[in-house]
């Protein structure tokens, strides 16, 4: 058997089935039903957010929270390409401009020494991310995006139960969007959320998921369908009974790792933010000036069926869809294009065992 990158956290078998029966009872199987509605009140009570609207999956969730931002069309957002293809991806198919913002070299989140120059009279947002789970530096974001009279939205996708002195990752910015894909901290196999602090998104986030139906013969919103169902909220259910234990068991696997690569020479880890309560989704790390190269290494474990990710690379805006876009290229984001092309994220999931992160290391080291 390959040790994979990650592996999906998953309830018993007996526990899901347990969770899943009333619904043969009740033939209710989407459109915010019972299970939607429970996993709804146990997410915002476990991110301690007024407000939380689930998705299908998190990248609707992205695309429904910045349509209804009501930005102005075709403004510009500020963002990082160090990211997965969704947040780009968001901002241009809801008719926005992506903006590339390099990142900072400790914690790969946005630099924000540079937002400030990339500010033009076209600039609704910025929209950075919470990479590898690492908090951004969002005092600083907050206090350009009020200077400015920007909306933050922040693509917390990495993020799920991290804090930043005792503040829940959900509560920062205008709004947050998580993924709850079947690869993350916390899954509903597919799924995500937006959560924010403003009653008035309440209605409309609702709209926007379920083609603007308000009641059986009024329709009050162009929205699409983005709904979460009743199996996937009855996983996120299960899952959630579980959520700390999952990553107190991420912790230890963690720590195993930086005691085997921490200080070796041309190896760099990601520092431990302080004040951050972490999630360890990811275990992220730069081979610069080692021995082999990031690509000679991922090779090598691959070879030993050992299956790392290249991740983020390439990054966005070096996308074969976007060449045309006046912001694209790596260049004009250099130490993004240094990290990308150094970094791999090593296997880390609950129940990864600490021989297995031997072997690993070993043959890292080797
Ligand atoms: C997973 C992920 C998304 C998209 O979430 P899905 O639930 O897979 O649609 C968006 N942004 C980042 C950074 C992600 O890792």
């Amino acid at each position: 058997m390959p040790i994979n990158v990650t592996r999906s956290s998953m309830p018993s078998y007996e526990e899901f089935c347990e969770e899943i029966k009333e619904l043969w009872d009740s033939r209710w199987l989407t459109n915010m039903g019972k299970k939607h509605k429970q996993l709804q009140a146990e997410l915002e009570e476990y991110l301690g957010t007024p407000h939380l609207t689930l998705y299908t999956n998190g990248h609707l969730a992205l695309e429904n929270i910045l349509v209804a931002m009501g930005l102005e069309k075709g403004g510009e957002i500020i963002t990082t390409p160090f990211t997965f293809a969704s947040t780009t991806h968001a901002i241009v198919r809801c008719g926005y401009v992506p903006v590339f913002c390099d990142i900072n070299e400790e914690d790969y989140t946005i630099d924000v020494t540079k937002i400030e120059e990339l500010i033009t009279d076209k600039t609704v947002a910025i929209l950075p991310v919470h990479v590898y789970g690492n908090i951004c530096n969002v005092e600083e974001i907050d206090r350009i995006a009020k200077k400015h009279n920007l909306k933050v939205i922040y693509d917390a996708a990495h993020a799920f139960g991290v804090t930043y002195n005792g503040v829940s990752s959900a509560c920062f910015g205008d709004a947050s969007m998580f993924s709850f894909h079947a690869t993350k901290v916390f899954n509903t196999i597919e799924g995500g959320a937006v959560t924010f602090a403003s009653d008035e998104l309440v209605q409309i986030l609702n709209d926007i998921k379920n083609f603007g139906i308000r009641g059986p013969e009024a329709v009050a919103y162009i929205g699409g369908n983005a709904k979460m169902n009743e199996f996937q909220a009855a996983m996120g259910i299960c899952n959630l009974r579980h959520i700390d234990e999952e990553i107190a068991k991420r912790q230890r696997v963690v720590e195993h790792y930086r005691l085997r690569l921490n200080g070796v020479k041309g190896i760099k880890l990601c520092a431990e933010q302080g004040g951050v309560k972490a999630n360890y989704a990811y275990f992220p790390v730069v081979f610069d000036g080692y021995k082999y190269t990031r690509d000679e290494v991922f090779d090598n474990l691959r070879s030993e069926d050992i299956i790392a990710r290249k991740y983020f690379y390439p990054l966005t805006n070096s996308f074969e869809c976007y060449k045309e876009l006046p912001t694209a290229g790596e260049d004009k984001t250099p130490v993004a294009k240094h990290i990308a092309h150094r970094v791999l994220t090593l296997p880390l999931y609950a129940d990864l065992t600490l021989e297995e992160v031997d072997k690993i290391c070993d043959i890292i080291l080797r």
